[in-house]
């Protein structure tokens, strides 16, 4: 079997990539990526030389490649992460949001339905089983209050341009679903953190303020709560979903670990404390900023649809996962 992955030089991408290479040895990848700022390849160094991976630097809103990638290697399944991620980007230059997350979405999902279908709800011989997975965030859900959490139900209200843009992508897919006939899954996940993250992202900005001693910004009171969940956490109920999920359902992934962005920073400090001691806490270098606009207040996730019907469950609680994801970091930014 032969996988497109898109995005696959970013965080969640590349992390997938080495979990798959590894759970699955006969199934062979080719990563489609811009490289743009978020990109990295040094990400996928483990399994550059791998021989079932193969790298193809290239936009997902270049149809004529992607249409050339489709009948080179005759894909039997997409696996979608590619797109502009960070919500601060998304307010300061929302077009290259609008243009990978929603025509990006819509040229991949249109290629691969071409490939693969003659007519809708008539899939070519020798394509039944191939299935178009989108990757996505609780973002879309907009926010929650004090109380309750996100369901696959719970209706769309994004708030940002980012998230905005994510919604009108799942509602392609959804349609695809609906109108072709399409083999399509998608998931919903929650805010992820581990190895190769991006620096622009809170946890890793925590960590590389804290050892340089610098400030650590933290948005408005610090009171915004995410629910945290390490990236093989949902790396796993990716796997699960592409190979067990229904056709046409979404699944929520969540980690069941609601923390404000204060506990996050406070956290990291303290255990930075203990892992690379100096003679005041890391803590003093905790400092507040002018909060981000339309700042969601509140994101946590109901995972028990993805628990019940396919069996995940993730397996890291956030102390486990800080641990393994500050060594990690001390590493990178450390020697
Ligand atoms: P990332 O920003 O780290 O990586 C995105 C990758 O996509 C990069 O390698 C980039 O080069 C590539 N890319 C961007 N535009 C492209 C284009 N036009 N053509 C080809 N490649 C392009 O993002 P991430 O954090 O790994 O997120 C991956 C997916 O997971 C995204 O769809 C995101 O919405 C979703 N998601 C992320 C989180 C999270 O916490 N990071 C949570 C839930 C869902």
């Amino acid at each position: 079997m032969t996988l497109l992955v898109t995005g696959g030089a970013g965080f969640i991408g590349s992390n997938f990539i080495g979990y798959y290479l590894k759970h699955y040895p006969l199934v062979k990848i080719v990563n489609l990526d811009k490289l743009t700022y978020a990109g990295n390849l040094s990400n996928l160094e483990d399994v550059e030389k791998h021989p079932n991976y193969t790298f193809i630097k290239g936009d997902i809103c270049n149809r004529k490649l992607v249409e050339e990638l489709f009948e080179k290697y005759n894909f039997q399944g997409v696996i979608h992460f590619a797109a502009e991620s960070h919500v601060d980007n998304s307010i300061e230059k929302p077009d290259e949001f609008i243009n990978t997350n929603v025509l990006g979405t819509f040229n991949l999902i249109d290629v691969a339905k071409n490939h693969w279908m003659n007519n809708p709800y008539e899939v070519k011989k020798g394509c039944e089983n191939n299935r178009f997975h989108h990757i996505s965030t609780d973002e879309v859900y907009g926010t929650l209050g004090e109380t309750g959490l996100f369901t696959e139900k719970t209706p769309y209200a994004p708030n940002s341009p980012y998230s905005a843009s994510k919604a009108s992508s799942d509602f392609i897919v959804r349609s695809y679903f609906h109108t072709y006939g399409m083999n399509v899954v998608t998931t919903n996940c929650s805010n992820n953190y581990g190895p190769k993250q991006h620096n622009e992202k809170l946890i890793p900005t925590i960590i590389r303020k804290a050892i340089q001693g610098k400030d650590i910004p933290i948005y408005g009171e610090g009171k915004n709560i995410r629910d945290w969940l390490y990236v093989l956490d949902h790396c796993r109920g990716i796997d699960l979903a592409f190979k067990k999920g229904c056709a046409g359902e979404t699944y929520n992934i969540g980690g069941k670990n609601e923390k404000d962005n204060l506990y996050i920073a406070r956290t990291i400090c303290e255990k930075l404390d203990v892992l690379f001691p100096k003679d005041i806490s890391y803590k003093e270098q905790i400092t507040f900023v002018k909060d981000r606009p339309g700042h969601d207040f509140r994101y946590a996730i109901d995972a028990s649809k993805i628990e019940k019907e396919l069996g995940w469950k993730a397996e890291e609680n956030f102390e486990t996962g800080i641990e393994k994801t500050i060594n990690w970091y001390l590493i990178k930014y450390k020697g």
